[in-house]
């Protein structure tokens, strides 16, 4: 039925360690379909969700926060999230997480050695010397736990509101800002007729648009039903995109909307766009005080600073690194490190044995060992790898 490769990989060799064959055939989904009949006949049997991940995890190639890694660089939709997905698949998060665990073992052995031997007087450690790495490993954990938020909106994207008064422009910007990433769009479940919702990418951080209904004093059910979506959506958002017409004064609500933005929240989420600033600027088309960029949806002018903006706020702020942590499953683990070494703290300040110290530490140490699974249960697996493609 036809000709392909047959690729033999020696015990050892291969991704998963074991002695494996690979069959590579035309794609013609009938050759396939007929192939792997055969091979079943002939005793083999069909792969599960993750399964090759699996079996590297498990003869001990990879970590779990490595095998996850695999599968969001499957998953990745960007350039960007596959290069961050990339380098955890090498081994980010593990290699940033090891001098950690080292300092928590070493701390471990110190402390049994003190509590082993507590009736000799000399191998009780001081306090202070106990404290400060105490100290530093949960720092380093909150350093860590604070990528996280960027991290987050890497992996699975950031949502942003456009709000504005009907005909400031907010349709067409939205359609401005989609223009370039026609390749990545895709049709979002859950399109209400209220709420029109896109993908783009920002530099590679994917990003929901999602134009509402617009700010109005709602009267008729239907259009009160658009308007409570809208808010919805605002209250929800990641980022919220204030849209302003530079071509007539600021009207009453969008002051009152505006004012409620930045009172509401200290986190910085709101860009304010004053459109169509190919016309004449009218006085008291801005509000005073705030920094607002100006664009035109028309033209296209200033809709390349405005990208800029929104990845600046995506990134939070400053020029960062590639996120580490970027899986909520690990920032879980991580805040349960650092919530027991607060633990550790608190008990040492007040005092208590060096064992119930010692318990904490341990827990502390079972946290950021579940990341790299090494305390792993079946259970977890099945839960992580169940969100695997079949086969990978
Ligand atoms: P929406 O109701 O906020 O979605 O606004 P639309 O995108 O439908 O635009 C309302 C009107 O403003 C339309 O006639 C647009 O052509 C016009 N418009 C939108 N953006 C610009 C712009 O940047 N410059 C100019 N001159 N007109 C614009």
């Amino acid at each position: 039925m036809d000709h392909g490769y047959l690729v033999e990989f020696p015990a050892g060799r291969s991704f998963t360690g074991e002695a494996t064959a690979e069959l590579w055939p035309h794609g013609s989904p009938a050759v396939l379909a007929e192939l792997v009949g055969a091979a079943v006949a002939a005793g083999a049997e069909h792969a599960g969700p993750g399964e090759f991940t699996y079996r590297a995890l498990r003869n001990g190639r990879l970590d779990l926060a490595r095998a996850e890694a695999v599968r969001d660089l499957v998953d990745a939709r960007t350039r960007y999230q596959a290069r961050v997905a990339f380098s955890q698949a090498e081994g980010s998060v593990s290699r940033r997480l090891a001098p950690l665990r080292d300092a928590l073992e070493e701390w471990i052995a110190r402390g049994e050695a003190a509590v082993e031997f507590v009736d000799e007087a000399e191998t009780h450690l001081p306090r202070g010397d106990l404290l400060g790495p105490i100290e530093r490993l949960r720092d380093d954990c909150r350093t860590l736990l604070k990528g996280y938020e960027s991290g987050r909106v890497v992996r699975d994207g950031a949502t942003m509101a456009m709000v504005g008064l009907p005909n400031v422009g907010k349709s067409s910007l939205f359609n401005r800002l989609l223009e370039k990433e026609r390749a990545i769009v895709t049709e979002m479940p859950g399109t209400t007729r209220d709420t029109l919702e896109e993908l783009i990418s920002v530099e590679g951080i994917p990003l929901r648009l999602i134009d509402t209904a617009g700010l109005r004093e709602g009267t008729d059910p239907i259009e009160s039903e658009g308007v409570r979506r809208a808010e919805l959506a605002r209250e929800e958002a990641d980022l919220v995109l204030m849209i302003l017409d530079g071509s007539r004064p600021l009207e009453p609500l969008e002051q009152a909307a505006l004012e409620r933005e930045f009172k509401e929240t200290a986190r910085g989420r709101t860009v304010v766009a004053l459109n169509k600033c190919d016309l004449p600027r009218v006085a008291g088309s801005s509000p005073e005080g705030l920094p607002v960029l100006e664009i035109s949806a028309r033209t296209g002018a200033g809709i390349g600073a405005l990208r800029k903006e929104l990845r600046r706020r995506l990134k939070g702020g400053g020029i960062l690194e590639d996120p580490i942590i970027t899986d909520g499953r690990h920032a879980k683990a991580l805040e349960d490190a650092v919530a027991a070494l607060e633990r550790a703290l608190r008990v040492a300040g007040d005092g208590m044995t060096e064992e119930v110290l010692l318990e904490e530490m341990r827990e502390a140490r079972r946290h950021l060992g579940s990341i790299t699974g090494e305390f792993g249960t079946e259970e977890l697996y099945d839960r992580i790898f169940s969100t695997f493609c079949i086969g990978k």
